[in-house]
């Protein structure tokens, strides 16, 4: 029997009522061109193919995040390294501004982190785009 798509010999059917001949391939792109379930012959729906939204972030949601996760990694570093070295200067006057810039430091990875978590929930920025698959 011939693909009703492509017209290519197969032995794959349709899971809908008239078990039409076709590639589970070409099945795929025949419903992913039209965003519909449902089978182009006897328009009854196909019991195996399943949608799934799937998130899209556009480009510039995802370059922001990522300059935030280096921010968060560098601040996080720096107030480790700054730690380290008031704890080694513990009896000199710089460690109080340590203590400081190393506070601070971590005051801006938390920020950071607060900040990317919103860019990533907010739903307003990401686009919903449906992908069909067999189960
Ligand atoms: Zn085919
Ligand atoms: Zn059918």
């Amino acid at each position: 029997m011939q693909c009703f798509v492509c017209h290519e010999p197969t032995t794959e059917r349709c899971a809908c009522v008239c078990k039409a001949h076709v590639h589970k391939a070409c099945l795929l792109l025949s419903i992913e061109a039209r965003q519909k379930t449902d089978c182009t012959i006897c328009k009854q729906p196909i019991q195996n193919v399943t949608q799934r939204p799937v998130r899209v972030f556009s480009r510039w949601v995802c370059v922001f995040a990522l300059v935030l996760v280096s921010t968060i990694i560098t601040a996080l570093l720096a107030s480790l390294l700054l730690l380290a070295l008031a704890v080694d200067d513990r009896h000199d006057d710089v460690f109080y501004d340590l203590l400081v810039c190393c506070a601070s430091s971590a005051g801006l990875a938390t920020c950071a982190s607060g900040f990317l978590r919103k860019l990533l929930e907010d739903h307003s920025l990401t686009k919903t785009h449906a992908v069909y698959e067999f189960v």
